[in-house]
Formats: C-alpha cells, structure tokens, sequence
C-alpha cells in the first residue's frame, strides 16, 4: 500500500518518505483498524490522519482538546491543499462548515471533544458516514494520564454509533498504565498499538541535588553557551532566576509566566526563538507550540511533574539533532510537597498520582542509566547503558545506607516526629547543643550513634528516603515515618544511595533551599 502511498505523500507535503512508524499507522487505518499511535512530539502524528484525509473518500473527524493547536494545524493543512475546517467556540462559521460536511466537500473536520459529544455533531455525522475518527491527545482519556479530561470519556458512545468507523488515537506522552487504560477507553484492541521511539540520543541527562540552584544553573549556563530554557516551579522564581542569572552569566534571561500580559510573553516568546544565546527562565506554561529547533539546553531547577512532563520538557532540546544538555535539580523538598499535595486530591486520583511520583523518584535516585529507565518507563527496551548521561558517563558509587537509615528512621521516630533533618542529624552525631539537652534528647538510645565518617551520608540520605517515601514531612515541615519505614526498619528494604561528592568547603547559607 505504500507504493501508492508515497506519490501522495510527496504531491501534498512535499516529503520523500515516511517517518519512524507513519507508515505502519496510515496503512493500519486505511485498512480499517483501530490504532492507537503513541509517537513523541515532533514524530510527525499529524501526517498520519491528514494523509488519509486526502487518500479516503469521505472526511476525517480530528477530535483535539486545543483550539490553538488546531487553528495551527487547520492553516497547515489548509497550505497543503487539505480542504479542512474546524468547529470550535472560535470559528463563526459553524453553518457553512456543516453545510459543506454534510455536501461531502471537506478532508477533514477538527472538533473540541465538548462539541464532539453533542447531538447536534451527531446528527451531522448521520447525514454522511466519516472516514476516521482521529483522537488528538487520546491520553485526556485516562485518569492515569496526566491532563485527564472528562469530555473525552463521552466520545465513546459517538465512537460505537459508528462502529465500522476506524479510530486513530493519538498521543506523545502515555506510560504502560495510560497506554492500556487509552485502549480500553477508546475500544482499541491490544494489538492495535503501534509505539514509536521515544530515543533522544543526542540529549545528554544529568540529574542532581540541589544545593543552591543559583549558582549550580549559572555555572551550567556558562558551560552551555548556546539558547536555552530554565524550568522553575513558580512564577516568582522565574524572575526571581532570571534576574540572578543575568547578573551571573550575563547573557539575556527573560522570565516567562502566565501571568504576564499577553504582549510581554509573546515579546520574550519571539525574541527567544530568533536568538541564538537567549535563556528563559519559565513556568512550565512555556514552550507547548514553540518552534525552536536549535534550543541546547532544558534546566529543571525543581522537579517535574511527571516523568512525562520531564520528557517532553527536556524534549524541547535539540530537535535539531545537535548534542544538547538536560539538566534537572531537585530536593528532597520537592517530593515532600508534592506528597503533602495528595492529601489534598480526590481519593480516586492517589493511587496514579503516588505512581506517578514514585517513578520520579526512581529517575533521581537512580545509579543506573537514567535514559534506560526513561525509555523502559515508556515501555521500550533500551541497552542497559546509553553512554550519554550522568550515570554512564560517570558511574557514581553505591553506598549500603540500611543500617544507617535504620539509625536515622528510629531517631524520627524517639525524637517523637515533629524536628527538620537538622535536629535529627545533631541527635544521631552526638552534638549536645542547649535544644538536645533541654529536650532530654541526649539521654535517647540513638544519642550518637552514628560515626562523624558516616554523617556526610545523612543529608542524601535524607533525600534518598523522602524520594521514596521512607519519610514524610509534617505540616510543620518536621520530619516524620512514611508509609516505606516499616520495610527499611524490619531490614527488608536494602536502602543503596549513590556515594557524595566529596563535601566542598562549607560556606554560610542553608542546602537544600
Ligand atoms: P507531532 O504532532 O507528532 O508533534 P507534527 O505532526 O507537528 O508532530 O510534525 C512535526 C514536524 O515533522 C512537522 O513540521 C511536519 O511537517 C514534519 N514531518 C512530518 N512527517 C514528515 C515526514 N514524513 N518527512 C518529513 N517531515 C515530516
Ligand atoms: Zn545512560
């Protein structure tokens, strides 16, 4: 089927050949199969329901959750000669586009899923049977996914009114949960998923502490002279860094928020991706449709959301396939907000948002390669080492920390669970200040019991069992026993973390901020 393909493909884009796994999803649909076609941004997804457009009689439905996206994607198939539309709150021209639906007179049809599910779409579409339904963003499906959307559950009754109909589900961003829970939503049988590389092999991932992101981002700024973004969790932080960064590095470093007026982002939007040194400082509401292939780094100077929000994030980096850098900073802070954040979402939400950090966890805390964990997240089966990441290029050293975070998890626990890390550490090593003492604190059994050798491994520590949940924070940012305790206590969780860089000289300021 290619073969009659490939002159269609070059007639209306211009292109010579299929990419990664195109072809396997058009001609999957052509012939009339469900798919599901989980390729990362930049893959190419578009292709896949816009050729059959213009290769099968009759209109394809593009369900898309974004009206932005779709006027983008409208105007791109429209240069391509696609006689295509869309419906959206946007458009004023619902009649004449229903009209020329209903006359046979379009390739394809783009609609917001609450119209989608709406009688009047329906009755539209009984008076011409489309040729696909084509599902953007299929991971709004699932409640696993991470932008669950509940007008996408409604699409499946629209979907079994025309069953003979073929569906193409489409998504960047679906783990092995979602992916299953998509196929299950959208009445995808199993074998119907067709899952491109998510392989970025030119982007090198470094994950580390955060020890003062200030000055950590602008010695690595330094190091990479060319454009890039710094993702930062608030939109303070953004200025905040920006301004830091500038003084530091003094290249050009712009902030970028959605708070900022709509003039002031299009202006650090535009001069961003005309320079070629530019950094911006941004929430993560930047950078979703920006065309920037030459970007050479993504700095995280907190932790994502996601192993799929770090993904796509870092994602952003040389796409055009020139060595780029990946850099993510996190603290043991960050999985303790974000744990104190579950307590605050619906109980059918925990289970996958508990997941879903647990996986970051493993991303930072592991010693093995971090590309062969990301790509395995993804459900690929990547060589055990990529030689482009921190732990490949610089394997660090395993440390046996059980016994210790045995010491650290009772000295929580007699200390009564209420004192920061700071405490507990001056309890374990010994030290008598005046708050030890008046507590009665050196009078405990875990009173100095650990050596001063061993305490440089307390603070990674630390950090190590919050990531997995070993120990949470109290409100009052006190120290207390995660749900992962009892299995490191009762010594049937071996607790290895990566030896520390030998300590450099301390100076005033606090870690870990
Ligand atoms: P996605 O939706 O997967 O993020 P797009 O559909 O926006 O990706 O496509 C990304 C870019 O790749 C677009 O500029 C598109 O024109 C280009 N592209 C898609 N398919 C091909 C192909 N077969 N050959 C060359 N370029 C392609
Ligand atoms: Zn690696």
């Amino acid at each position: 089927m290619t073969d009659t393909l490939l002159p269609l493909l070059k007639s209306t884009f211009g292109f010579d050949a299929f990419r990664g796994r195109q072809a396997e999803v058009v001609e999957r649909v052509m012939a009339g199969r469900h798919t599901l076609a989980v390729m990362p941004t930049g893959a190419g997804k578009s292709l896949t329901y816009q050729l059959p457009s213009v290769a099968l009689d009759g209109c394809v439905i593009v369900v898309s959750p974004l009206i932005a996206l779709m006027h983008d994607q409208l105007r791109g198939a429209r240069a391509a000669g696609i006689r295509a539309a869309s419906l959206t709150s946007a458009d004023a021209d619902h009649a004449d586009t229903r009209q020329a639906y209903r006359e046979g007179l379009l390739d394809l049809l783009y609609v917001a899923p609450e119209r989608a599910t709406g009688e009047g779409f329906r009755a539209l579409l009984d008076s011409r049977r489309p040729a696909l339904f084509a599902i953007d963003e299929a991971h709004c499906v699932s409640e696993w996914g991470h932008d669950f959307r509940p007008d996408y559950r409604l699409l499946r009754p629209l979907l079994d009114a025309f069953s003979d109909v073929p569906r193409l589900a489409l998504t960047a961003t679906a783990d092995r949960h979602t992916r299953a829970d998509i196929l299950v939503q959208l009445g995808i049988p199993q074998d119907g998923l067709v899952l491109a590389g998510f392989d970025r092999p030119n982007i090198r991932y470094r994950v580390m502490p955060r020890v003062g992101a200030a000055k950590q981002l602008a010695a690595f700024i330094t190091a990479n002279p060319g454009p890039g973004i710094v993702y930062c969790p608030t939109r303070d932080g953004t200025e905040r860094m920006a301004a830091s960064l500038a003084a530091a590095t003094g290249r050009p470093v712009a902030a970028y928020h959605a708070g900022l007026d709509p003039e002031r982002r299009a202006q650090v939007q535009h001069d961003f991706v005309t320079s070629e040194e530019g950094i911006v400082t941004a929430t993560v509401a930047f950078g979703m449709g920006i065309d920037k292939p030459d970007v050479r780094f993504v700095a995280h100077a907190g932790l994502p959301k996601s192993i799929e929000s770090y993904y796509q994030e870092t994602g952003r980096a040389g796409r055009d396939g020139d060595p780029a850098e990946a850099l993510m900073l996190w603290g043991a802070d960050d999985f303790a907000r974000a744990r104190m954040r579950l307590s605050e979402l619906p109980e059918a939400r925990v289970a996958s948002e508990r997941t879903r950090l647990d996986a970051l966890a493993a991303l930072v805390e592991t010693v093995e390669c971090r590309r062969a964990l990301l790509l395995r997240h993804f459900g690929e089966h990547p060589p055990e080492r990529c030689g482009n990441c921190d732990n490949c290029l610089d394997p660090p050293r395993q440390v046996d920390a059980t016994v210790l975070a045995q010491k650290l998890l009772s000295a929580v626990y007699r200390t009564g669970q209420s004192f920061g890390a700071g405490h507990v550490e001056a309890v374990l090593t010994g030290r008598s200040d005046e708050r030890i003492v008046q507590r009665g604190h050196d009078k405990l059994s875990v009173f100095g019991i650990v050596a001063g050798e061993e305490a440089r491994l307390i603070k990674p520590l630390v950090r190590s069992l919050m990531a997995r949940e070993a120990l949470a924070t109290t409100e009052h940012g006190g120290l207390m026993l995660g749900p992962a305790a009892r299995p490191v206590l009762k010594g049937e969780a071996p607790v290895l973390i990566a030896e520390p860089p030998a300590r450099p000289a301390r100076r005033g300021g606090r870690a870990d901020r």
